[in-house]
This record gives structure tokens, sequence and C-alpha cells, in this order.
């Protein structure tokens, strides 16, 4: 994941697992979990405990790569999904069939447990589940899919070519760049050749 982080405060878990490719709409698209072990090093960005993962994985390559192609193809889907919502379409029923059939595997094992203040309700994986960050990033697609509130501040990069999806929380609803930093000022540059070509 060399050159790749990303700021993993606010937003939603599903997003940013979306937002793993990088210019998505262009000939020459960026993969940035290209093995099973990027995808540990982004979950432990994101805030999982997958330290048994890493042994599993380093003596079953072939299966720890296969639940990664799996991983891929529901990131696709969910790409699919969020990404009609925020252009204010329905969603591919066939993306949303392929969400739920993962949704049995990740809503198992709930367990609640007590904490300081009240209890908290936890799911348990096993120890050497290569599939267990699917868990989080699709329970935090359903809860984004079914908070109406949360829903509709789903917005795609409006750069060419970046589609990377965020939740716009700006107070006027007019965020237009998954990174200002990034794309609103690739965008700008861009208007300012075209400018310049134009003139
Ligand atoms: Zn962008």
């Amino acid at each position: 994941m060399a050159g790749y982080s990303f700021d993993f405060t606010g937003g939603s878990l599903c997003l940013n697992f979306v937002n793993t490719v990088s210019n998505r709409a262009t000939s020459e698209p960026i993969e940035h979990l290209r093995r099973y072990e990027d995808w540990l090093a982004w979950s432990r960005q994101a805030g999982m405990n997958v330290k048994s993962l890493e042994r599993v994985a380093r003596r079953q390559t072939q299966r720890a790569q296969a639940v990664l192609d799996r991983a891929l193809r529901l990131r696709e889907s969910l790409y699919a999904i969020f990404s009609a919502i925020a252009a204010q379409k329905t969603p591919p029923p066939q993306e949303l069939a392929a969400l739920n059939r993962v949704l049995p595997a990740a809503m198992a094992h709930p367990k609640i447990l007590a904490a300081p203040s009240g209890f908290t309700l936890q799911w348990q994986s096993a120890e050497d589940a290569l599939d267990a960050p699917l868990g989080p990033i699709v329970r935090s697609a359903t809860e984004l899919l079914s908070t109406a509130g949360e829903l509709a501040k789903v917005r795609e990069c409006a750069a060419s070519g970046c589609a990377w999806l965020f939740l716009d929380t700006s107070r006027n609803k007019q965020r237009r760049w998954c990174d200002m930093t990034i794309c609103g000022n690739r965008n700008k540059a861009r208007r300012y050749y075209q400018k310049r070509r134009e003139a």
C-alpha cells in the first residue's frame, strides 16, 4: 500500500473500503489492495484487530488470496450501489443481491458484552476466519443503507475519473470533492489550463 493512506476519521467504513481503488473511472485505475496483506494493513488502519489473521495468511497464502478476490468483488458491488445512490438512481438489483448474499455471515455470532457504562454489541469471528474484516465493512454498508439521513449525504467525487465516494457532512451540502487538496486542486488546475487553451 505504498503511498496510500486514508483518513478514517468520520466518513463511513464501507465507503472507505470502496475508495481502495484510485482513479477508478479511468483507463488506469490504481488498485491499493493487491495482496491479502494490503487488506490487513488497511483493516489495521481502520482500527480492527487482525493480529491472528497475519499468521493464518502466511500459512494459507492461496486461501487468503481467494478471500481477498471475493472481498474485492463485493467492493465493486458496494461501489455500484452507493455510486447509483449518489447519482439519485436505483442501485442495480444484482448488486444488492450480492450484498444480501454476504449478510448472514457478517451478522453471525453476535454477543452482548458488559462495558464500563452499559453494554456493547459485538460480533465474534473465528481466529482463522480470513474474511473477518468483511464483517465490519458489510455491517457498515447495511447501517448506511438503512439510515436515510446519512444515505442522503453520499456523494461521488466530481473530479474526472476519481470516483471516490464520501459523506457530505458540510453545512451547506455543497461539497463536490473527495479531498479539496487533491481533487479540488486538480480540478482547479485543469480548468486553468482549459481556459488558457481557449484564450
Ligand atoms: Zn476525488
